[in-house]
């Protein structure tokens, strides 16, 4: 089976760029909403507003941050530094200042990076109120030079910081079954393309193509702002999301670098055999990264309260790439041709999940009685068409013994270290024997004995 052809076009995902690429995100805010409202033109998204001050496990949802204007001007009178320029400039989440300072007071305020002097950073300030600036080191060498020691520098920061709310997108596109998969990315970044942009468009487009299908699964397709977006998701959907087995984590999809695949919490789960068989066919050179625990919202979704197994197919993956969370990573630095392929990998991934096949043992409880059923080598008479071997024998005990509709065959025959074409055809032989049963849908074998008791909203 190949992958089904893609509905979108990289001119369509180009004009969505350009169209969200200037609008200033964070944690919070209008540059969210607005985001999110024009997501919703192309795919029918529902939005949620989560209260500033709602407690979500063991954290709070921020103030609001509504950034007006942001600037720095010398004594002269000339515009240093300007929000309007670009949006990096301004720490996000920077609380309201206006007044003169020296150099000498302004200067732990000023971020720049010494070994990338063309480059503004992307800093925040989300947990602790504060306010700053970001620039290149040019920037500042330029800019600065001009004005001695006693120079006094005016800083405007017109911004609120209060309470409202943060805002979700989320949308369920109901399957033949009720079990779901986990579509999740973060849009709380600013004027940044593969980190995340990249990602929030990949998931709209793999959105409208799965609303365009008919799908085997339901899916649970999520856009918050990283980490407390997540939590607070969570929090506001512990049942459904406990429910959920596996899914992906959307960022960085688009840059000009390598391919790479973060494995899922569990390296054994079939996501990750399922993205290794796309990285087979698609025939392009990946990193692999095993799980650990930094990254994205896995963070989250991994945890031991939820364990859902989610994977992530990058292109130039965070933490990866120089021009990673500066003012470099922009709509230069990727493109819509590879946003639309790393958009085809994992709607491959999608359509092989859903191919895959379930056995449940009809008599699970202890061991099947084999030779009544001629099932048990003896002398003079093979089980199967062809000889009777110890193979076959091997065959049957791994199936009855793993097959508990949750385990697809792949990893049967991994574990097993058999033939996957050999098990298929023993499976369907012991379906005909009537001690195997297929399944229409995996049952879900949750791995999440840890799970915290009933969250309650206060
Ligand atoms: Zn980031």
């Amino acid at each position: 089976m190949s992958a089904s052809p893609l509905n979108t076009s990289a001119a369509s995902v180009s004009v969505l760029l350009q169209e969200l690429f200037p609008l200033c995100r964070s944690l919070t805010g209008p540059g969210n909403r607005e985001t999110l409202a024009r997501l919703q033109r192309l795919i029918p998204l529902t939005v949620h507003e989560y209260p500033s001050g709602t407690q979500v496990y063991d954290w709070v949802i921020p103030k609001e941050w509504k950034p007006k204007a942001g600037s720095v001007k010398g004594p002269d009178g000339r515009v240093l530094i300007d929000f309007a320029e670009n949006n990096l400039h301004l720490v996000g989440y920077s609380a309201p200042v206006a007044g003169q300072f020296s150099l000498e007071e302004l200067r732990p305020h000023l971020h720049w990076l010494d070994n990338a002097p063309e480059a503004i950073p992307y800093r925040t300030s989300y947990y602790k109120e504060d306010w700053g600036f970001c620039l290149s080191r040019k920037q500042f060498e330029e800019r600065f030079a001009p004005y001695g020691p006693e120079a006094r520098f005016t800083v405007t920061i017109d911004t609120a910081l209060e309470a409202g709310s943060l805002s979700v997108g989320e949308l369920l596109i109901p399957g033949e079954t009720s079990q779901e998969v986990l579509l999740s990315t973060y849009f709380c970044h600013p004027s940044l393309a593969n980190d995340n942009l990249s990602g929030v468009v990949l998931t709209a487009f793999l959105a409208k193509e799965l609303l365009a299908r008919k799908n085997k699964y339901s899916y649970r397709i999520v856009f918050v702002p990283e980490t407390i977006g997540a939590v607070a998701y969570c929090a506001h959907n512990e049942a459904a999301m406990q429910a959920l087995d596996c899914g992906f984590v959307i960022t960085c999809v688009a840059g000009r670098g390598p391919w790479g695949f973060k494995g899922s919490i569990h390296g054994e789960h079939r996501i990750n055999r399922v993205v290794e068989t796309v990285l087979r066919e698609f025939e392009q050179p990946v990193l692999r990264y095993p799980f650990d625990p930094h990254g994205s919202d896995e963070r989250q979704y991994s945890s031991p309260g939820f364990r859902i197994n989610t994977a992530s197919i990058t292109k130039d993956k965070y933490y990866e790439y120089p021009e990673y969370h500066t003012s470099l990573d922009t709509l230069d630095f990727i493109s819509p041709e590879h946003l639309c392929t790393t958009l085809r990998m994992h709607l491959r991934a999608l359509e092989l999940l859903e191919d895959d096949v379930f056995y449940e043992n009809v008599n699970p409880q202890c061991e099947t009685m084999l030779s009544p059923r001629g099932l048990y080598p003896s002398a003079g008479g093979g089980m199967m068409p062809g000889t009777n071997t110890g193979a076959q024998l091997d065959s049957i005990l791994w199936l009855l013994m793993l097959c508990d509709g949750a385990t697809a065959l792949p990893e049967i025959a991994k574990q097993a270290n058999l033939s996957l074409q050999e098990l298929r055809d023993m499976a369907a032989f012991l379906e005909g024997k009537g001690l195997l049963r297929k399944c229409a849908f995996p049952h879900v074998k949750k791995n999440n004995a840890l799970a915290a008791g009933r969250y309650e909203h206060k």
